[in-house]
């Protein structure tokens, strides 16, 4: 269609819609060029499915979102469209759901393979004799564009503050390094016993450097089986260096070593930003406790503060974007936590300790095997 024929139709879709005397309340009694209008310029994707997973229904807009024609998607599974890495965590979450509607973030492919972003609420119809999922989904790519630069500003800001911490850390190995190679400059013996040492001091700044190439990293979302204990562990040695410098120490109680699908460089930032809000909150020493273990279908971290504690105004606003209560803070540390648990299928819950300080609980789904 060439754009003045696009134009005329509009037009003549604007006229019939004018031309119509109507006095509807409720969708369902909207005229139906209304209801085809809707339809055919609405940006979001109306759909129906059976029980199980059956597309029984879905609006003209899929063509204009994914590229399929109503006809090639009716009576195929819904999964088909999805990344099949999420298909089994959404699976398991619809099991688990006791209140509809429900909220779903999920990547969809479209009609060429490129993967796109969505975000769907869904609710399930039960009649006598069936039950039908009933949702609408919409394009959220832009939002997740927005999310991601933040998401990368951030990443860098951490890197930047973790910065002197972690040149602490590297300096200690280097003098050790220097001395032994002034101790075989000068000719000693007992070389070998020096040189096991000098590379154990080698592999200690390797291993904080690459941690921290790893943050700074751009952000590729890249969900591959992973297990939490190994995560959680490079992060602690990550902070360990700024933990020691604020007399703070860092325990870690493991439960069973759930195996989580999931972007391993997400996660780690998440807990990065948990115990980092945690040791900022510490700047006079003390204890920071973090608790693994799994429950039901869920792996759950605890990670749990001396500080403070929050204050009720606070609590409110505490995953807002910008709010912050540091002078050198971003505010977007727990927005950002927030997000990935959200692309995570988790949650994040605040809650406040009967002796002093905070604990940030984190769920999420244990992968099926
Ligand atoms: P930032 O750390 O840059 O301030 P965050 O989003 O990470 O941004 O945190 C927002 C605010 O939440 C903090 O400024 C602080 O007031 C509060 N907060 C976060 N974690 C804790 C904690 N463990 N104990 C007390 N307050 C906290
Ligand atoms: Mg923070």
């Amino acid at each position: 269609m060439s754009e003045d024929d696009y134009k005329t139709e509009k037009k003549k879709q604007a006229a019939s819609l004018n031309s119509i005397d109507f006095d509807a309340r409720s969708l369902a009694e909207l005229p139906s060029p209304m209801l085809q209008w809707i339809d055919q310029n609405g940006f979001d994707i109306v759909f129906v499915c059976s029980n199980d997973g059956m597309i029984q229904y879905i609006s003209t807009s899929i063509t204009r979102l994914l590229g399929y024609l109503p006809d090639e998607v009716l009576g195929t599974s819904s999964l088909t469209y999805l990344d099949s890495c999420d298909v089994p965590i959404l699976k398991n979450r619809f099991k688990s759901v006791v209140e509809w509607p429900q909220r779903f973030h999920f990547t969809a492919l479209d009609n060429r393979g490129k993967h796109i972003w969505m975000e769907a609420s869904i609710s399930l119809i039960e009649e006598e004799d069936a039950s039908y999922y009933v949702g609408v989904a919409k394009d959220v790519s832009d939002k997740k564009e927005i999310e991601e630069m933040m998401f990368r500003s951030e990443k860098m800001s951490v890197a930047g503050q973790l910065a002197a911490g972690i040149a602490h850390e590297i300096r200690n190995p280097l003098t050790s390094l220097k001395g032994f190679l002034q101790l075989i400059q000068a000719g000693i013996s007992r070389k070998e016993e020096y040189y096991k040492i000098m590379v154990d001091e080698i592999e200690k700044i390797e291993t904080i450097t690459s941690e921290l190439l790893f943050i700074s990293k751009p952000v590729a979302e890249n969900k591959e089986p992973e297990t939490i204990h190994e995560m959680l562990q490079d992060v602690i040695t990550l902070l360990y260096s700024q933990a020691r410098l604020q007399n703070v120490q860092i325990s870690f109680e493991k439960g069973a070593n759930s195996r989580l699908l999931c972007d391993r460089s997400q996660i780690k930032q998440l807990f990065i930003n948990l115990i980092k809000n945690a040791l900022e909150e510490m700047p006079n020493g003390g204890k920071i406790d973090i608790r693994q273990r799994e429950e039901g279908s869920d792996c759950i971290v605890d990670v749990v503060d001396e500080g403070p504690g929050i204050p009720d105004e606070v609590l409110a606003k505490l995953k807002e974007p910008f709010f912050t209560t540091k002078k050198e803070g971003t505010g977007l540390g727990l927005m950002i936590c927030t997000q990935i648990l959200e692309k995570h299928h988790g949650a994040l819950d605040i809650l406040r300790n009967d002796t002093k300080g905070s604990t940030f609980r984190v769920s999420m789904p244990i992968t099926p095997i």
